[in-house]
C-alpha cells in the first residue's frame, strides 16, 4: 500500500528533462554534472536497470537509450506492475495534465488506485471558477465535500505555502471572508493563483479536519519553494493538541531529516502517523540508515509507507525497491543478533507495508 504517491509521466522526455525530474532543486542542471551521479542516480541505474533489460549498474546513457526505445508506455507498465504495490493512494494536486490519473495508474499497474485531495487545490479551482468573497467559506466546504465524495484522504501542502509556524485555532470567519478578499482581488488584477495567506491556509486545514479523513502533511524535505527550517514537525506540536477532539488521523509525510521528530511525535499522540518515502529515494543506498532510524520511538502500528513517487516511474519502483531492501537488511541484523524473532520482523513489516494504512484509511471495506 503506497498512502502517499502521485502519477506516472504520461509522454516520453528527453534524459536532461528526465534528470530535471530526479532532484528537488527546481534549479536548471549545470552543464558540468549530470543528476545520475547522485545517489538516486546510481539506485536507478543499479535497480531499474535490470527491469529495462539492462545488466545493473549500465551507464547513464545506455539506461536513457532503452527507456527511449521502449517508450514510456511500457516503461510505465514494467516498472509500475514491477513495484509489486497492491494499492495507490493517489494525490492529484500537482502539475496533474503531466501525469497518470488515479485510474490510469490503476490500469498501467494492473493494481488498485485511489485519490487523496489537495485542500488548496479545491481553493483554487473555485477561484479559478468565480467565487465572491462574502460566500468563499461556504463554497470552500461545499467544494472539498464534492471533490473529495470518492477520496481516502485529503492532503495539506502549508508547509510549502507558509510553514508550520502557523497560529494554531480556527481562524474567524470575518477573517477568512477578508483574507479571500484580498486574494480575490490581488488575482483579479493579475496576481498569482497560487494561495499562500497564512488564515487560509489554516481555514483549509481546519476544513479538512471537520471533513473527517485523514490529513496528510508534506512535512520536511522537498523542493526549494519551502523554508526546511520552518517545516520541523515539532512547530505543528500546538495544532496537533488543538485538533485531538476532533479524532481525525494527521499523515505526516517524508519528514526526512525531521524523521525522528515525527517518532516522537506519532509515539506520543494516538491520532500522528508518518513515513520516510521521498527520502528513501533520494538517499539510495544510506536509505537503509534512515529506516532503521525511523524505527526508533514510534510504535510500529504508526508508521506507514509511501514512495511519493511524481513523474519518472523509475521513482515508483525504488520506493519500493529501496524500502524492501532496507527493510530487510536492518530487521535480518536484528533477527540475527537474536534481538528480534524473525515473526516479529515480519509482521512488522506487514503493519508498516498495509496493515496501518488499511486500517487509517478505512480500505478494508473497498472503498476506492
Ligand atoms: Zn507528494
Amino acid at each position: 500500500m503506497d498512502h502517499h504517491v502521485h502519477g506516472a509521466l504520461k509522454d516520453d522526455v528527453s534524459q536532461s528533462v528526465f534528470e530535471t525530474l530526479i532532484t528537488e532543486s527546481d534549479r536548471a542542471i549545470p552543464a558540468w554534472m549530470s543528476q545520475f551521479d547522485s545517489q538516486v542516480g546510481f539506485a536507478i541505474r543499479r535497480w531499474c536497470a535490470p527491469v529495462l533489460g539492462l545488466p545493473r549498474h549500465a551507464a547513464a546513457a545506455e539506461y536513457m537509450k532503452a527507456r527511449a526505445s521502449l517508450g514510456t508506455d511500457e516503461v510505465n507498465r514494467r516498472l509500475l506492475s514491477g513495484a509489486g504495490v497492491g494499492h495507490f493512494l493517489v494525490e492529484t494536486g500537482y502539475r496533474g495534465d503531466e501525469i497518470l490519473n488515479p485510474e490510469q495508474m490503476g490500469q498501467s499497474a494492473g493494481q488498485r488506485a485511489s485519490e487523496v485531495v489537495r485542500l488548496e487545490a479545491v481553493a483554487e479551482s473555485i477561484v479559478e471558477s468565480g467565487v465572491t468573497a462574502k460566500s468563499f467559506p461556504e463554497r470552500y466546504v461545499q467544494a472539498l465535500a464534492n471533490a473529495t465524495t470518492h477520496a481516502v484522504g485529503v492532503k495539506s501542502i502549508i508547509a510549502y505555502r507558509w510553514g508550520f509556524d502557523f497560529e494554531p485555532a480556527r481562524p474567524a470567519k470575518v477573517a477568512v471572508i477578508e483574507a479571500a478578499r484580498n486574494w480575490l482581488e490581488a488575482f483579479a488584477n493579475g496576481g498569482p493563483l497560487k494561495v499562500e495567506d497564512p488564515v487560509l491556509l489554516r481555514f483549509f486545514l481546519w476544513a479538512g479536519v471537520d471533513r473527517g479523513l485523514p490529513i496528510q502533511l508534506h512535512t520536511g524535505y522537498g523542493d526549494p519553494d519551502l523554508r526546511l527550517d520552518r517545516c520541523n514537525p515539532l512547530l505543528l506540536t500546538p495544532w496537533i493538541k488543538l485538533i485531538e477532539p476532533a479524532s481525525v488521523d494527521i499523515m505526516l509525510l517524508h519528514c526526512y531529516p525531521y524523521h525522528r521528530e515525527a517518532g516522537y511525535l506519532a509515539q506520543v499522540f494516538p491520532h500522528v502517523y508518518f513515513d520516510v518515502g521521498l527520502g528513501v529515494n533520494y538517499t539510495g543506498v544510506q536509505s537503509e540508515q534512515i529506516l532503521a532510524e525511523s524505527l526508533e520511538l514510534t510504535p510500529f502500528s504508526k508508521l506507514l509507507f509511501s514512495s511519493d513517487a511524481w513523474g519518472p516511474a523509475e521513482l515508483h519502483y525504488l520506493g519500493s525497491a529501496l524500502w524492501r531492501q532496507g527493510m530487510t537488511n536492518v530487521l535480518q541484523r536484528w533477527v540475527d543478533a537474536g534481538d528480534w524473532s524473525e515473526d516479529d520482523a515480519i509482521r512488522v513489516v506487514n503493519m508498516i507495508a498495509t496493515e496501518n494504512a488499511t486500517r487509517v484509511y478505512k480500505l478494508a471495506g473497498g472503498r476506492s
